[in-house]
């Protein structure tokens, strides 16, 4: 048994806890749902064990296809024990089709397929809105040494082909998804969750969507979507 110990860090989403075990942390999903930068709150009823249950099963998949990560076990409905991590201060997104923040920004239709993914990075500051950077700013800024972010950049694309290619087997299409990586004992590891609260997920045929932007836009059927992940990646062996 994991002891759950002093409260690390709370986030929008989820909770760090200490453990008993040196160096590894238990991640705690929550229902608590946030959008436009904590304007839009809510509560997602189920979200909490939906996101630690779809996470783990693709941090699983990620694990067995070559991209380390801080996954160790699923402890319950809710938890997740992880390896801790010094988290960068960048995120990176990949987008395979037109949604969202790159729609908005470059006035392009949603739903445009594009030729390639897209490789994207955020600074992480709530209060500056998690601004659009490059490896330049990166780079020049010391963000993350030029080692760590050829690695970032490598696992990063390794995921989309292994996430594209085990979702589309589950009727799901990956239009894009956002990773936050740190280091551990000197090994860059993807960190976070990987859940439609983080990706948006697309029914392939129909082109419903499966994710958060059902809160965000209000669309309704959230737990109903959710549930309906779940049941495509963890139902089917
Ligand atoms: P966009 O830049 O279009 O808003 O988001 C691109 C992708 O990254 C989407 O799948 C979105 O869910 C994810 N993403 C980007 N930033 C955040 C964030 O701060 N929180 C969450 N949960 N997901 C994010």
């Amino acid at each position: 048994m994991t002891k759950k110990g002093k409260k690390l860090y709370e986030g929008k989403a989820k909770i760090l806890y200490e453990t008993d075990k040196p160096g590894l942390l238990i991640q705690t999903f929550k229902d608590d749902a946030t959008a436009g930068d904590g304007d839009k709150k809510g509560i997602i009823q189920g979200k909490g064990a939906r996101n630690n249950a779809i996470s783990a099963v693709l941090f699983e998949v990620l694990a067995s296809n070559g991209v380390k990560n801080h996954f160790v076990e699923k402890l319950n409905e809710v938890d997740m024990l992880v390896k801790g991590l010094q988290m960068f201060p960048v995120e990176a997104t990949v987008r395979n089709i037109v949604a969202g923040g790159m729609s908005r920004s470059l006035g392009i239709r949603e739903g445009e397929v594009l030729k390639y993914p897209v490789l994207e990075y955020h600074l992480k500051d709530d209060e500056l809105h998690d601004p659009l950077i490059n490896e330049y700013h990166i780079r020049a800024l010391g963000l993350v040494e030029d080692k760590a972010l050829e690695k970032m950049e490598d696992a990063t694309f390794k995921t989309n082909e292994v996430l594209k290619t085990f979702l589309v087997e589950r009727d799901i299409d990956l239009v894009d998804f956002k990773l936050e990586f740190g280091s551990s004992e000197g090994e860059i590891l993807v960190g976070d969750e990987i859940s439609p609260d983080t990706c948006r997920f697309w029914d392939s045929g129909t082109r419903e969507k499966l994710d958060k932007d059902r809160f965000r836009r209000d669309l309704g059927g959230i737990e109903e979507a959710y549930t309906e992940v779940w049941k495509r990646i963890c139902e089917v062996g």
